[in-house]
Order: structure tokens, then sequence, then C-alpha cells
């Protein structure tokens, strides 16, 4: 079985439930309602953006820090080419490169290649930066004694690229940066007390820190009001506005998704449609908003119902739902489908105007595949758990009426699915 695409389908599915909560679209409205200009969001947003950011921050991270790995293996051709630095004085130099700042490199390659989580993403490379500024400071001070003026602008060097491509929150690399920078100015000053002249690369390399801070601020703002807009056009395009469950178009092609698995898989499925009973008339008796609220809880339940990874459940429209459950016997199936009829009318909505019953109840067509078949269309099977669902609704409503695909009589199709 190619593994790899059940685990891509399985995340793919969780991420898209994890980010389904009802609250996400408010929070992100709020938030750029609120703004961010401390660049920080609410918790629960701040969350995901980590872990976007964190996600899309990899190849990046590990391009800057091969390329200062690089820069490292490359020191030695400078040092004799360039200098003409006698080898044996360089030994101490050869030593803080590639026993100290070549391993701090390698260690922080590693972590990212294996997909570190954010927060320590973040502190690799943020001890990573200092450890190399260290290290640069090390080199200085050692080539000084050969008479080399080595630049004190490498170390400013090193956080434009962090800045560039580290993609580590401001709140963290900004300070880290500035102190840095300060400290270096200070050993600069007072340790290594170089002639006036060289003041004048002191002045560049904090400009050049200065200005990599001013492009951390606004680049990390703009991505984040990207990340926001994209977070709910993204909700806004798959979700349905009153009960938060998925709409029809992402209903319809995560179903399709759902089908072809499990027709590559060979796994049985169960698709149910679920209707609330006489719900026109709830609406006329109890009016719209509080028919609205009804829908939400009915939603809610029938998504409790569907919460495996491989699980869909979404409104089909109106007073509908559709779940589909990958992998059950069909006898799992129907009882699955039976308790959620059931927890729906425990939910105890009152429904004064329904002749099934004092509350709310729902209506289930559940149409089990055992072996699903690529020349089967999904529009046939959804067509056959609509039929089931009227039969239920026939037969007395606030029931479950199961049928096997393979022993029914193919529906006549006019979907597209
Ligand atoms: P049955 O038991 O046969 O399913 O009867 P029913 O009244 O539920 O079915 P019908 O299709 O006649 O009516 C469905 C009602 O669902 C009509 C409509 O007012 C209501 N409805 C559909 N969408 C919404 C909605 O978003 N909010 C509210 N409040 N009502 C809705
Ligand atoms: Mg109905
Ligand atoms: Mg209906």
């Amino acid at each position: 079985m190619p593994r790899h695409r059940d685990q891509a389908l399985r995340d793919a599915q969780q991420l898209e439930r994890s980010r389904a909560a009802p609250w996400t679209i408010g929070a992100i409205r709020r938030q750029l309602d609120y703004g961010f200009r401390w660049l920080r969001f609410e918790p629960a947003l701040e969350r995901e953006f980590e872990h976007d950011l964190n996600r899309s921050a990899r190849a990046n991270r590990i391009a800057l820090l091969a390329m200062a790995a690089l820069t490292i293996l490359l020191a030695p051709v400078f040092d004799t080419v360039v200098f003409d630095l006698p080898v044996a004085a360089n030994t101490k130099i050869r030593l803080v490169q590639y026993a100290g700042m070549l391993p701090v490199l390698v260690l922080a390659i590693v972590a990212c290649a294996r997909g570190v989580s954010a927060r320590l993403a973040e502190a690799i490379m943020t001890i990573q930066f200092v450890a190399i500024v260290a290290g640069l400071m090390g080199v200085r001070v050692l080539l000084m004694e050969q008479g080399v003026d080595f630049p004190v602008e490498f170390t400013a060097v090193g956080f434009v690229g962090i800045v560039a491509l580290g993609r580590v929150r401001s709140r963290i690399i900004i300070p880290v940066g500035v102190l840095t920078a300060l400290l270096v100015i200070a050993i600069e000053v007072w340790g290594i007390r170089p002639p006036h002249a060289a003041y004048y690369h002191l002045a560049a390399a904090g400009t050049l820190v200065l200005i990599a801070a001013y492009l951390q601020y606004t680049s990390e703002y703009s991505m984040r009001g990207a990340w926001l807009d994209q977070r709910l056009l993204e909700l806004v395009s798959r979700r349905d506005g009153l009960t938060g469950l998925l709409n029809r178009h992402a209903l319809e092609s995560s179903l399709t998704v759902a089908h072809a698995h499990a027709v590559r898989e060979g796994l049985g499925y169960g698709l149910a449609m679920i209707d609330i009973d006489q719900f026109g008339r709830y609406n006329n008796g109890y009016g719209h908003p509080a028919g609205d609220q009804t829908l939400r809880e009915v939603a809610q339940m029938v998504e409790s119902y569907a919460r495996r990874p491989l699980d869909v459940c979404g409104r089909y429209g109106g007073e509908e739902f559709t779940a589909l459950w990958i992998g059950e016997s069909g006898d799992r199936l129907e009882a699955h489908a039976e308790n959620l009829r059931a927890a729906v009318q425990a939910l105890h909505m009152e429904h004064k105007r329904s002749t099934v019953g004092p509350w709310v109840t729902v209506s289930v067509g559940l149409c089990y595949v055992s072996a699903p078949d690529e020349n089967d269309s999904l529009s046939a099977v959804l067509a056959t758990a609509d039929r089931l669902l009227y039969k239920a609704k026939r037969q007395g409503r606030n029931r479950v009426a199961t049928g096997s695909f393979e022993s029914l009589p193919r529906p006549a199709l006019t979907g597209n699915l």
C-alpha cells in the first residue's frame, strides 16, 4: 500500500479539521480589525502561524546555513592565497572555524532538515547566529595578531542573512541581533581598540544591523497580514458560514478524494445523507433564527460522529448533511449512524410541531459500499444514499434506512461527480 499517499491524505484532512474550528473565521477577522503592530496574534492563531512559518521556512534556513558552512570551508583559501598567511599561524583560526563554527552549522542543518518544532527551530537558528558571531569575532582577534584586519562587518552580514532567510520571529531576533551588535561594538571599542579610522567599519556594521532590523519588522508585518488574508480566504471559500462544516463545494471535493482513496485501497465505506425531520414546520413555529441555531447544533453533532482522520462530513444544503466513513463493516456503520440519530434526539431540542415526537430528529439514508469499484461514480453512491433517506422518511422519519450499494439497482444519474 502506498503509505505516503495515505499519510498525505490523513495529514491534509487532519489539517483541514484542526483549522475548521468555528471560531477561526471570527478570530481572524478580529485580528485583522484589531491589528498586530506588536507582531503577535492571539494565542491560537499565533500557534498556527508559527506552525506554517516553520514549514515554509525549512528550505530558506537550510540554504542560509549551507551558505555559511561553505564560506567557512573556503576560508583557508582566503587566508593562504589572499593574505599569504603561513599555515602554522592558522591553527587557532582553523580550530575556531572547523571545531567551533562548522559543527554548530552542521547540527543546525540536520535539525532543520529533520523538521523540528517551530519553537525549537527558532531557538536553534538564534543560537547558531550568536555562535557564528562569536566565532567571527574570535577569528577577527586571531587575524589581528597576524596583522590582518578581518572586517567586523561580517558580523552584520550574519544578521542580514538571518533576517533574509532565517524566518525567526522579530520579537526574538531583533533584540538578539541588536544586543549582539552592541556587544560587538563594546568588544571593538574597549577590547580590540582599533585605530580611529577603523571606526568607519563599526559605523557601517551598525547601520547594516539597523537596516536589517527594520526590514525584519516590516517583512514580518506583511507576512502576517498576507497569512491572515490567505487563511480567511481559505476558510470562507471552504466552510459553510452558518454551521462551520465544509460547504457544498469543499464537501464534494473531499468526498471525491475519499471515494478515490477507498477505491485505490480496496476499503469499504459508508455514505450517509442526514436530513432534519419536518424542519419547515420548525421554522414556521419557532422562526428562522431559532432554526439556524438548531441547524448549528445538529451540525456539531454530525461532526462529532465524523472525527477520525479519514472521515468526511459537510453541509450538503439546507437542512441536509453528508457524512462518509471509511474502512468499517456494514454492521458497524449502521450502528454508528443509528447512534448519531439517537444522539440528535437526545439533545432534546423541542419541536412541538413535529408529528414524529416532541424533539428535533433526523432521518438517515446510509449507503454501504463494500467493495468500491472505479467504474462506480460517487454520484451513484450519493443518489443511492438519497433514495435510502427518502425510504426512511416514508417509513415514518427519525430512523436509519440502510442499503448495500452493490445489491441495490443503480440509480439514473444527473450529477457530475
Ligand atoms: P422532511 O421531514 O420531509 O425533511 O421535511 P422538511 O420540512 O424538513 O423538508 P423540506 O424540504 O420541506 O423543508 C426544509 C426546510 O429547511 C425549508 C427551509 O425553511 C429550512 N432550511 C433550509 N436551510 C435553512 C437555513 O439555513 N436556516 C433555516 N432556519 N432553515 C433552513
Ligand atoms: Mg428535512
Ligand atoms: Mg431536506
